[in-house]
């Protein structure tokens, strides 16, 4: 299952709800804030891998709930042209990137296969590129670093709504799905350095129906 089959599926069970429950970008980016801490404070504690992979998992729907903010969006091209051949920045296959890195190229087009790849696949391919780098800067260093990615989305946003500084839908929607695969990729670079495979741990949760009510769309009550 691709990782846009996944957001779709999770459009399907809970997106009627989301403008309801997550009525804006701010409230999703905070529901991922909060999963950040607490992946932060069990790094901090030596949490084990069994323990930390289920906080990822839920990071990372929630990223794919923040993407539903924009309806017409699919990450799985942008994850393709980010992430799918080399590092976008030094363009080396096992990244050796500087502490100053210059602007990314990102390709205008995902390679083909990469819009058949799942949440493996990708895994998979951020392993080869940046587990050398990342494991010597550690945990800590990793979670920081999706920390920082969610400033960015609000920088992001800051650009957009105050600063009007992106003029159309599809540079706005460009940056948005990419901001959205960073917080993705980190999330992914942190399953490796814990060596969770994170599509076996988000293949816990049904993916065609709601984990608590079992229906499509989740008829859950709102709050409980
Ligand atoms: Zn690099
Ligand atoms: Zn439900």
């Amino acid at each position: 299952m691709t990782i846009g089959e996944r957001s779709r599926w999770l459009r399907k069970i809970y997106g009627g709800r989301e403008p309801y429950i997550f009525p804006s970008y701010g409230v999703r980016t905070r529901r991922i804030s909060r999963r950040v801490k607490h992946l932060k404070g069990m790094v901090e504690c030596g949490a084990t891998a069994e323990e930390f992979a289920p906080v990822l998992a839920s990071a990372f729907r929630r990223v794919l709930a923040l993407s539903h903010h924009d309806p017409e969006l699919n990450l799985q091209p942008y994850l393709g042209r980010k992430y799918g051949t080399t590092c976008s920045y030094c363009h080396q296959a096992n990244c050796t990137c500087q502490t100053v890195r210059p602007e990314p190229e990102i390709p205008a087009e995902p390679p083909p296969i990469t819009l058949t790849w799942g949440v493996r696949q990708f895994q998979d391919r951020l392993r080869q590129m940046y587990f050398g780098r990342n494991s010597q800067s550690g945990a800590k260093q990793a979670v920081l670093k999706l920390a920082a990615e969610i400033s960015e989305l609000d920088d992001f946003f800051h650009s957009v709504v105050e600063l009007r500084e992106i003029a159309t839908v599809e540079q706005a929607r460009e940056q948005f799905a990419f901001e959205c695969c960073d917080l993705l990729a980190w999330i992914l670079g942190l399953a490796n350095l814990y060596e969770v495979d994170l599509e076996e741990e988000l293949n816990k949760r049904p993916v065609d129906r709601c984990h608590v009510c079992n229906k499509c769309p989740c008829g859950c009550p709102f709050y409980k």
